[in-house]
Order: structure tokens, then C-alpha cells, then sequence
């Protein structure tokens, strides 16, 4: 049996049927032979990382597709913080932020530009003015990350119990940061940490409308980048890292800060990786980078967001090419690794995101390839939405996928043997030995 698990994940790769694709998903338009030939050498299912319908952002996805309760979920301010290298304390607290144009009619803040064109030399100076602050014993600091991104880190008696002021939408009123109605035992910590959180908000507005950069814009006629804007508070949790848990040693090649901030997180390597615009070839760089190190790991995440941001144009057919792109790339790279017996391939995707209509991800499931060496081969030939529910998996949910990784490896234990105190999931575990001088 494999002693490997090579999955290769497709963010958002399900979708809906179009009209302009003749009543067909991109990804069944799409031409793709060699995900078709892993079809046929292995077994196809639907799945979907938590209940069918429901739409899941991509890191609550993850989290479940590798197993963990969202109980455990450390929320994706935290892990983006993470990802990015930024100093988080089990106790901080840290928020998703990015700039914004927004201004105040009567009182109340309204999103006018949610994502405003700022020069790189104009947005350092306009994140210095803003990188920390001080209230009620709360410490404040901006992180940049990514162009107009970054992370509000809170370092004092917080918690990542309040709401969003981020409204997503420009036209829209900015939301009332506030504390959960819900805190548990964190009512106290919550509401000051809104008002620190407010108090910084409104501080960072006053500090960038008065900047030289933001009269510089004025003068120009541009609006201005005047405000921070915030939503998806986390900390982090003790966790159950992913060697303990599965007996595996994790790699994690992704290329977006939440991806590598929960490979850290679950305690996998990370090898960051950069997009360079042409899918195919990044998914081939992956691969040929996963083959090079296959001795070191038994789990490799290998990861594309090119499907879900194609999705996010609303544009089909853009999403079918991305596909046939990423299909041309696997098949360029996968060689080696699928002439290698001791390879297990998992082929599927976190969630669906819809080429078209409103909603930023949808609930359908998405296809599942399980193939290699004395997987079920099913007579499903065709990687897509549609043929995937003929195959021999049927429909498998949120940590089944896991599961079924540890029994295709032959490292599924039997329930009841307990080699260890911990009742871990996987045989052998990392038992003691019997030691004649054990005392
Ligand atoms: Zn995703």
C-alpha cells in the first residue's frame, strides 16, 4: 500500500452549471486528461468539509478537511497573523484590517472604496502614522502584510469576541464594532476590547485624513485613504498538532498568508510559495518541489487558489481556462509520482465558489479522487462535479477524508488497541517499548 499522501487541493474548484457553458460546470467543460486518468484509477466521491449546502470560507474548510473541530478553531485573524510572521502571543488577539477610503456623513462612517489604489511609497507612510496605540492597558499595533493589508494586533486583557467594521461593500454604512452577545466568561475582556478597538479605529482616522499623503490625494482630486477597516478577530488555542494526531509528517506548499499560517498552526512545514500568474506552472513547481523532498514528508498540501479567485470574476468560462491550465500543469509534473507506488493521490477541493450570482462561496459538495496502489478502482473516468457522484465513495464529510487517508496508507488503527496512553488514530502509534528495567 502507499506510504504517501500527495493531496492535491483546488480552492474553490466547485461551481454551478451556466447556460454559456451549454448547462455545464467549468469544471465539466473544462478539458482536463490527466485529472480524468486519476479518476479512472481510483475511486470518485462528492465532499464537503462540513454539511452539504453550507458555504465555508476556505480556512474553516481546511480546518475541517484536516480534521480538527471548528471548537478548536483559532479564528482567521489569528492565523493570517501567523502566516505572516507577525509576533502573536496566545493571549493577543489579532484582526484582519485593510485600508479603505470611507467617509462620515451625520455621524456614521460609510465605505465609499474598499479597495483604493495606493502607491507602495505613499502606503508606508500612511502605515507608520498608524502601527500603535495605546488604551485602558491595551497595546495596539498595525501589521502590514500583503498591498493594503494587514493585521490590528491587541496585546493586554482581550478578546476576539467583538464584530466586524469591515461592511465588505462599498455604499454601505461601516459596522458598530461590539462585543459578542455571546462571551462566555469573557463579557468584561470583549467590551473593552470593542472600545479599545473603536478608539484606535477613530484615532487611525483622524491620524490619515490629516496626513500629507491624504492632502497630497485632495489636491489631486483622489479620495482619500483615510481608514482602517476590520473584521475576523482570532487568537490562538492549543491544538493537537498534525504529526501527534495522524502519525504524519506534514508539508504544506500554499501561497496565501491564511494557508501558511495554518500549516504553522497545525504544526506542518510550510514552504511559501508565490503565485506568478500562470497557474499551470505553479501547480508543476509545487509538485516537482514535493517530489524533490518526498523522503522527508508523508503529507504534502499542495495548493492552488487560481480555481476560486477565477471564480471570484464571475466569469465561467475564465474559470474552465484556469482549469484546463492547472489540468495541463498536473500532467507535466505528475510523472514521476505516478509511477511510484508508494504514492497515495487525493484530488479535491476546500468548497465551491459560484462563477456566478452574489454569494462569495456556495454549499455544494465538490469532487473527491481518491487513487493508488489497491484504492477501489470505480468506473468513474471523468474529473467533475457531476460524474464524481457515480463513484464508489459516495459522499464523504469534513474529517472522513482523513480517515480515509490513514486507511488508504494502512495506517488506519483498529478501535480498541490502545499501544499508546493516547488514544491515537493511527497504528503503530509511538508507543513505548517494553523496557525489562522499567520501574
Ligand atoms: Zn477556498
Amino acid at each position: 500500500m502507499p506510504q504517501k499522501c500527495i493531496l492535491i487541493l483546488l480552492d474553490g474548484l466547485g461551481d454551478r452549471s451556466y447556460e454559456s457553458l451549454g448547462g455545464r460546470t467549468p469544471l465539466q467543460a473544462a478539458h482536463t486528461p490527466t485529472l480524468d486518468k486519476l479518476a479512472a484509477n481510483g475511486s470518485s466521491g462528492l465532499y464537503h468539509p462540513s454539511v452539504q449546502g453550507e458555504a465555508l470560507p476556505s480556512e474553516n474548510a481546511h480546518f475541517s478537511l484536516f480534521g480538527y473541530d471548528m471548537a478548536d478553531f483559532p479564528g482567521r485573524g489569528a492565523l493570517e497573523a501567523l502566516g505572516a510572521g507577525v509576533d502573536v502571543l496566545p493571549s493577543d488577539v489579532a484582526l484582519l484590517a485593510h485600508f479603505a477610503s470611507i467617509s462620515r456623513k451625520n455621524n456614521v462612517f460609510w465605505l465609499d472604496n474598499g479597495k483604493p489604489d495606493v502607491d507602495a511609497k505613499s502606503l508606508a507612510a500612511l502605515n507608520a502614522c498608524i502601527s500603535s496605540f495605546e488604551s485602558d492597558g491595551v497595546a495596539v499595533t498595525f501589521h502590514a502584510t500583503e498591498g493594503i493589508r494587514g493585521i490590528i494586533r491587541l496585546r493586554g486583557d482581550v478578546s476576539p469576541f467583538v464584530t466586524d467594521s469591515d461592511s465588505i461593500t462599498d455604499g454601505r454604512p461601516l459596522s458598530a464594532v461590539l462585543p459578542w452577545q455571546d462571551c462566555g466568561e469573557e463579557v468584561a475582556a470583549a467590551q473593552r476590547t470593542a472600545s479599545v478597538l473603536r478608539g484606535y479605529l477613530l484615532w487611525a482616522y483622524e491620524k490619515l485624513s490629516a496626513h500629507k499623503v491624504n492632502q497630497a490625494r485632495k489636491q489631486k482630486g483622489q479620495a482619500p485613504v483615510n481608514a482602517l477597516v476590520s473584521q475576523r478577530a482570532g487568537r490562538l488555542k492549543k491544538v493537537n498538532p498534525f504529526r501527534q494526531k495522524y502519525g504524519l509528517r506534514g508539508l504544506s506548499m500554499a501561497s496565501g498568508l491564511v494557508y501558511q499560517g495554518l500549516g504553522t498552526y497545525l504544526g506542518m512545514d510550510v514552504q511559501k510559495v508565490a503565485d506568478t500568474g500562470d497557474a499551470g506552472a505553479d501547480i508543476a513547481g509545487r509538485l516537482q518541489a514535493a517530489y524533490a523532498c518526498i523522503k522527508d514528508y508523508d503529507f504534502f498540501h499542495i495548493h492552488t487558489k487560481a480555481p476560486d479567485e477565477a471564480a471570484h470574476e464571475k466569469d465561467p468560462m475564465l474559470k474552465k481556462k484556469v482549469t484546463e491550465s492547472l489540468d495541463a500543469g498536473i500532467g507535466r509534473a505528475i510523472g514521476p509520482l505516478m509511477d511510484d507506488p508508494d504514492i497515495l493521490f487525493v484530488v479535491t477541493a476546500d468548497h465551491s465558489t459560484p462563477s456566478g450570482g452574489p454569494l462569495i462561496h456556495s454549499g455544494e459538495t465538490v469532487p473527491l479522487i481518491v487513487a493508488g496502489r489497491g484504492v477501489r478502482k470505480d468506473t468513474v473516468c471523468r474529473f467533475d462535479e457531476i460524474h464524481a457522484a457515480n463513484g464508489a465513495l459516495g459522499g464523504v464529510r469534513g474529517k472522513e477524508i482523513m480517515y480515509l487517508i490513514l486507511n488508504h496508507l494502512d495506517r488506519a488503527k483498529l478501535a480498541g488497541l490502545m499501544d499508546t496512553p493516547e488514544d491515537q488514530l493511527y497504528w503503530p502509534g509511538d508507543y513505548e517499548p517494553f523496557r525489562t528495567d522499567f520501574s
